[in-house]
């Protein structure tokens, strides 16, 4: 279940089975000059990430899989097999089934194949690192790079406790000042253009406090940069004291010109709810702050589980209250399906419910996963 069954290289997409890897599949088909941009956890499927609506750090300039998607075969709870859409770009054909699925969690059928967009692989990469010393600084930069019209390849945020995680954990080959860190990304049709930018960004980093702004187009460097990116999770769980301690965490999203409110609102209600607990929690934020996610991550003991629980679901709320969203691109599994009415309201359950029911009445499918079946009336609230 894990092949690559055409690639349509003249369409810019591919027919893949749902087990394949989406690291192998752009490793497949690196020599067309095209790619799959949508970057999870390096172990995530083609399958996973169509059920959970994953992202990664493309989403900002590329979007969530609800853009690369076309089309999905899926196994019914009946057994039947649908075949949401075909090849074309676009349709307006009847209901959008594929993006039913899409951020189903596999609560309404099985993915078995799946047709993709690909884009053309960017050129003239060059890979940046801007130290601040507040995080108001680097999401200010973010807030007017937003707005200046150049748009970027990738923009990440990292506070300085999530580079204290990095530096611990040893599982980058760089040491980091444990610092507010933006990771940045440019590519562009030209090397010229690809200038143009970097010195847009060097002069809002340089007129907002930036403190250190390297880039480089070296492959190595590069390379090594935005694996320590990639390492901000695996080095978040190297934090845990004892084998029990909890790492839980928020995947919030909000409008962009929301996002100082969300990390400054989400910070005041940590650092109180830790002060509060008095046990040593680490707590840390990392986001795609170039479309308004933010990880905000407590380690704690285990008995401190429902008190970090508690104070997560404070922050979703704030997202709520902020126009946002309670999950980003991680779902809502069984953690946040009794906050999910709160987002939707009770006639979005409802009209949940009943696709559900209908698609599959016995349950079988990832049963208890986004909602529960038996709670006809209100969900239960925070
Ligand atoms: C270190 C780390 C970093 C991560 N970074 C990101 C990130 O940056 N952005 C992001 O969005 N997510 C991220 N994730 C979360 C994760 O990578 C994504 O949710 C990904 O989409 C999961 O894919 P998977 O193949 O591992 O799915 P699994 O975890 O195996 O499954 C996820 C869900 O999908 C269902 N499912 C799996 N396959 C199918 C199928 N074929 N048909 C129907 N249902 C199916 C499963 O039953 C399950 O409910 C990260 C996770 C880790 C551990």
């Amino acid at each position: 279940m894990n092949a690559l069954v055409k690639l349509n290289e003249d369409d810019q997409d591919v027919v893949v089975q749902a087990g394949i890897n989406w690291m192998d599949l752009n490793q497949k088909i690196k020599a067309s000059g095209l790619w799959f941009p949508v970057d999870p956890a390096p172990g995530a499927s083609i399958g996973g990430m169509v059920s959970m609506s994953c992202s990664g750090t493309n989403a900002y300039r590329y979007g969530t899989m609800k853009e690369w998607v076309l089309g999905l075969t899926v196994v019914l709870a009946d057994g039947r097999v649908v075949k949401t859409r075909r090849r074309a770009r676009k349709s307006s054909a009847g209901f959008d089934l594929t993006r039913l699925m899409i951020g189903a969690e596999g609560t309404l059928g099985v993915v078995t194949e799946a047709v993709l967009r690909l884009a053309p692989q960017p050129r003239n990469l060059v890979v940046g690192l801007v130290r601040f010393e507040r995080v108001g600084q680097a999401v200010d930069v973010v807030l007017r790079v937003m707005r200046s019209g150049y748009k970027l390849e990738a923009l990440e945020l990292a506070d300085g406790e999530q580079m204290r995680a990095l530096n611990e954990s040893e599982l980058s080959e760089m040491r980091f000042e444990e610092k507010p860190t933006l990771f940045v990304k440019f590519a562009g049709p030209s090397k010229w253009v690809v200038q143009e930018q970097i010195e847009m960004v060097k002069e809002l980093c340089r007129a907002n406090g930036a403190t250190k702004f390297e880039v480089t187009d070296e492959e190595d460097r590069m390379g090594t940069i935005w694996a320590a990116r990639k390492s901000m999770a695996p080095a978040l769980i190297k934090m845990k004291k004892r084998e029990t301690d909890l790492f839980l965490h928020s995947d919030c999203a909000v409008p962009i010109s929301k996002l100082p409110k969300l990390i400054e609102g989400t910070r005041e209600l940590i650092e109180r709810a830790a002060a509060k607990a008095g046990n040593g929690w680490f707590c840390a934020n990392v986001g795609h702050v170039g479309d308004g996610n933010m990880h905000s991550s407590i380690i704690c003991p285990a008995e401190d589980g429902a008190k970090a629980e508690a104070v997560l679901k404070e922050v979703a709320r704030l997202a709520l209250s902020l126009d946002g969203t309670i999950t980003g691109e991680h779902g809502v599994g069984l953690e946040l399906r009794d906050v999910l009415v709160e987002e939707v309201g009770e006639v979005g359950m409802d009209v949940m419910r009943r696709i559900k029911k209908s698609l599959d009445p016995r349950g079988i499918l990832n049963p208890g996963k986004v909602l529960r079946l038996e709670d006809e009336g209100t969900q239960a609230k925070l």
